[in-house]
């Protein structure tokens, strides 16, 4: 029921008092983003103006914009290297922040193959916990009665690392759920997770996803909305069902939890929700046993009223087969955020993912924008509609003019602030989950893959293309090879192409590798051998769809349908990677 009238909002009537107070707060930065932008600003440079960075570039005191602009320079990561790496050695004066670093947030962009490190300070987990805080007073605008049930999420902690220096090194997501803002949030009738703290916060992924669904399962009546952060995450978790609902079953039909799940907080929590419910346990395997698993998340979860997963950028391949599983329900991709910053989020979220836009949150961080193609970086509220820019953010944590490698369109403004369509993160080719493959990184891949392939039978990759094959779940990298068959007589045999499938991936960076190692979130490299004359074929293809011939270039990643039809109608063998690279969760030193 909507409260008090006047607590209304300009974005719709608030579900209650804490929402009109967040739905306030959008609209007074929304309103004043330009003087928000202005003090935040000022405020990182009068609170950072002794750091060795700032020093560096004589700003002298000055804590306005232009001299900002005039003195600092736009940069990207290789450009702050030296600095993280001090950092991340133990040097604790202030090189990019006047508040200690606590700890490196590990981002899925890489730089020379692992991981980026994002410097942050604690006070950001509250600035983080403040864009969360607004996100269910949006969505209660849009689906009432969020607050009669719960959410099915499939959250996880991935494994971390102490730098040299001592400093904690993990992904931001599992920095939040282990923080206690997360750990001892206060009841929130709007907000509750069937799945329990102790199973999100297990490192164990198959324990964890385990307990997740069975707990989904046990409350499936309860169960108002399914996500996942990613598209591709809550795609895993209903593929992780289909094999191995039996087991699931089995442990509703007795009361008894699967002995595979050994974690004792699990265990112990677990011992207070599962009880035996034959029905239930029937009901599954009725529902599950059968081949057609079309909305299969409606069929186990009747309540649900929308999947909350982000299906912009990378995640739109996922969409049909998500549609597919929910029967068309509604998806919200309701934020937009990084390692870096958190930058905002989605005031229209039961949008469909074509028309999904972002509204950047004034207060998060200093943002500027620099025209595609051009290069003077233009204010938040300057950006025009229709355009294309980079993003570039300055942090309270140290980032300044930094290149966050995401290219967003303006599509319209809330108030002042711009609201951005994500268009793509700049040089990625290949991404099926969170991993992030460029040219580069493939293009060594082959080239170690080749040197393999010459050194075994004296062959080598004439051309090669790529695709991300999504049709299986996991999701896999497919590399097309043309062969370059010196001596006829010397073929590569099928133990030498998986080699290069395994000598592939072992090149791949570590986002690629933990993926298919510890996350299980990406399956096999496949390399599929086409026949001579192929690539010529793509080629003519290509030009008479109006490519000029001089200017053809080779594409190293494809994803047209017909010319995967093409690929695919010339394949002469296909090869899968025999066995996981390696991964280990220590990092590489430079
Ligand atoms: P990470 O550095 O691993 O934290 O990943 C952050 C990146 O993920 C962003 O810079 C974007 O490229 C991408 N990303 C995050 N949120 C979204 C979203 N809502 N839609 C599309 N891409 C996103």
């Amino acid at each position: 029921m909507a409260v008090d009238s006047n607590l209304s909002s300009p974005l719709g009537p608030p579900a209650c008092e804490k929402d009109a107070k967040a739905l306030r707060f959008i609209e007074e930065m929304t309103r004043n983003a330009d003087t928000v932008q202005e003090n935040l600003l000022a405020e990182i440079l009068a609170r950072n103006a002794n750091t060795e960075y700032l020093r560096r570039f004589n700003l002298d005191g000055a804590t306005d914009r232009d001299t900002f602009k005039t003195k600092i320079p736009v940069i990207s990561y290789e450009d702050l290297q030296p600095e993280i790496q001090r950092i991340a050695d133990g040097d604790r004066s202030p090189i990019l922040s006047a508040h200690p670093i606590s700890e490196f947030l590990t981002s899925s962009g890489t730089s020379a193959g692992e991981r980026k490190l994002m410097p942050t300070i604690r006070e950001e987990l509250d600035r983080r916990q403040l864009l969360y805080s607004l996100l269910m007073p949006v969505m209660n605008l849009y689906v009432p009665g969020l607050d009669k049930g719960k959410g099915l999420y499939f959250l996880f902690v991935k494994s971390e690392t102490k730098t040299p220096g001592g400093l904690p090194a993990r992904p931001v997501l599992t920095s939040y759920y282990k923080s206690e803002h997360f750990r001892s949030r206060p009841y929130d009738p709007y907000n509750v997770y069937t799945s329990p703290n102790e199973a999100i916060l297990c490192p164990d992924s198959f324990q964890s996803m385990y307990t997740q669904m069975l707990c989904g399962l046990l409350d499936r009546l309860s169960v108002l909305r399914v996500g996942a952060v990613f598209a591709s995450g809550l795609l895993r978790a209903i593929r992780f069902l289909q094999l191995h609902w039996s087991r699931f079953a089995h442990d509703i039909d007795f009361g008894c939890l699967d002995s595979e799940i050994t974690d004792r907080s699990i265990r112990q929590c677990m011992s207070g929700i599962l009880k035996p419910d034959p029905a239930l346990a029937e009901f599954i395997r009725q529902e599950c046993k059968s081949e057609n698993w079309e909305r299969i998340i409606t069929r186990i979860w009747p309540n649900t009223k929308y999947i909350d997963v982000i299906v912009t950028g990378a995640m739109a391949q996922y969409i049909p087969t998500l549609e597919y599983y929910s029967g068309g329900l509604p998806m919200a991709c309701t934020m937009y955020a990084s390692s870096e910053c958190y930058f905002g989020l989605n005031l229209n979220p039961m949008s469909k993912p074509s028309e999904v836009s972002y509204t950047i949150m004034p207060n998060m961080a200093y943002f500027e924008f620099i025209p595609l193609g051009g290069t003077k970086a233009v204010e938040l509220v300057d950006v025009k509609i229709g355009k294309e820019y980079e993003l570039v953010v300055t942090t309270y944590a140290g980032l300044c003019r930094y290149r966050v490698g995401d290219i967003l369109r303006v599509t319209g403004f809330h108030n002042s602030a711009p609201q951005f369509h994500f268009v793509r993160r700049k040089n990625v080719l290949l991404s099926i989950d969170s991993d992030k493959t460029d040219e580069s990184e493939l293009q060594k891949a082959v080239e170690n893959a080749s040197r393999l392939l010459h050194e075994e039978c004296g062959s080598r990759v004439a051309e090669y293309t790529s695709y991300a094959d999504t049709s299986t779940i996991p999701g896999h990298y497919v590399l097309y090879w043309e062969l370059l068959v010196r001596d006829g007589s010397r073929q590569p045999s099928h133990e030498t192409l998986t080699r290069c499938c395994l000598e592939m991936e072992e090149s791949l960076n570590s986002v690629y590798r933990q993926s298919r190692v510890a996350d299980n979130s990406v399956g096999p490299l496949e390399i599929r051998v086409v026949r001579n004359g192929t690539f010529e074929e793509l080629m003519d293809y290509a030009i008479s769809r109006g490519a000029s011939i001089n200017q053809y270039k080779v594409p190293r990643c494809v994803n047209f349908t017909p010319i995967v039809e093409l690929l695919d109608s010339r394949v002469v063998s296909a090869h899968f990677s025999p066995a996981l690279p390696h991964w280990t969760p220590e990092r590489r030193r430079r």
